[in-house]
């Protein structure tokens, strides 16, 4: 099915702050979204878009609308080093001359693309042991091959962005959050004074809870300890990496929460006197069955309840391939 390509767009969301909208090439996510924040004789940049054909000049045509330039970049600040956050830093730090600030704990997007071949075979081998069949394996791997990574150029950052760190900006200091769970790199900036939160995606308008699978020890119990985090620093605002800016931060917190419990208690529900791989616990998780563009995403979803119920000892896997989950 082709679709109408979206525009890079750009519009002020307060009087020195900008939303970025840029064009996705995913189904069921048209774009995601970069801020440009005043500072000083130019901006500070949150998030980059992802790198394809194309895309510098969607950002530039973005910024343009907003009368801004690329040579206005002071700074690149990047939530967590998923391509469509940190895709283009590479190509934007070059025609600025800026820095690029990031979380220290990038290896799950930098080591993945830097070797590309031994990501998919690492991906490949946890289907398996999630009973994905052989066949359903090897056309996976045929279409992971034609996927581009959305990445421009691997580059680390030239300063890590942990607690301490202070992003300045004329609307003031934004603080580091760390908040791993979506991915292990993800961090969200505070602004105290205007209770301004840059949520990257960890939090979204539309719920949607993805996890970085194999890089932590628990990614879901992570994500939920993030939730405090987020959820005690009472934002008014919340400027998130896909969608809309929203209010009502609290209430979001709250129907990831749920979301989260649910999902968890259909893991537990579906193991009900049974052992069973994770390819046969997903579709009662998400009442669908798996088809070749979701299943990735759900697995390793679902891995990640089961990962986090066997720390909590509440469920135990079985020896032997493909592994099978009973209840503990
Ligand atoms: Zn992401
Ligand atoms: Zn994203």
């Amino acid at each position: 099915m082709t679709r109408q390509r979206e525009l890079g767009r750009g519009e002020k969301v307060l009087p020195g702050l900008w939303r970025l909208r840029l064009p996705l090439p995913w189904p069921g996510v048209p774009h995601g979204n970069a801020w440009a924040i005043a500072a000083g004789s130019g901006v500070v940049l949150v998030d980059t878009g992802m790198h394809e054909a194309g895309s510098l000049a969607q950002l530039e045509r973005a910024l343009d609308q907003v009368n801004l330039r690329l040579e206005h970049v002071r700074l690149v600040v990047c939530t967590h080093a998923h391509s469509d956050h940190w895709g283009q830093a590479a190509p934007i730090c070059e025609r600025a001359g800026c820095e690029m600030w990031m979380h220290p704990n990038h290896q799950h997007a930098t080591r993945s693309a830097g070797d590309p071949a031994a990501a998919l075979a690492r991906r490949l081998e946890v289907a398996r042991q999630s009973g994905v069949p052989e066949q359903a394996l090897q056309q996976y791997a045929e279409r992971a091959k034609e996927i581009p990574s959305g990445i421009a150029r691997v580059v680390e950052p030239d300063r890590d962005l942990v607690p301490g760190v202070v992003v300045e900006t004329d609307l003031g200091p934004w603080e580091v959050y760390e908040t791993p769970g979506h991915a292990p790199s993800h961090i969200c900036l505070f602004q105290p004074e205007r209770r301004l939160l840059i949520s990257g995606d960890h939090l979204l308008g539309r719920i949607s809870l993805f996890y970085d699978y194999g890089w932590t020890p628990d990614p879901a119990g992570e994500f939920l300890r993030s939730l405090d985090i987020v959820d005690e620093l009472d934002a008014r605002l919340c400027l998130a990496g896909h969608g809309r800016p929203f209010f009502d931060v609290h209430g979001h917190v709250e129907g990831n929460r749920k979301l989260v419990a649910q999902r968890v208690g259909a893991v537990l529900g579906s193991l009900d006197g049974h052992a069973r791989t994770a390819v046969e616990i997903a579709p009662e998780v998400y009442g669908e069955a798996l088809r070749p563009g979701n299943a990735a995403w759900w697995l390793s979803e679902t891995l990640c309840y089961l990962r986090h119920l066997e720390l909590k000892g509440r469920v135990r896997a079985q020896d032997g391939e493909p592994k099978r989950w009973t209840a503990a």
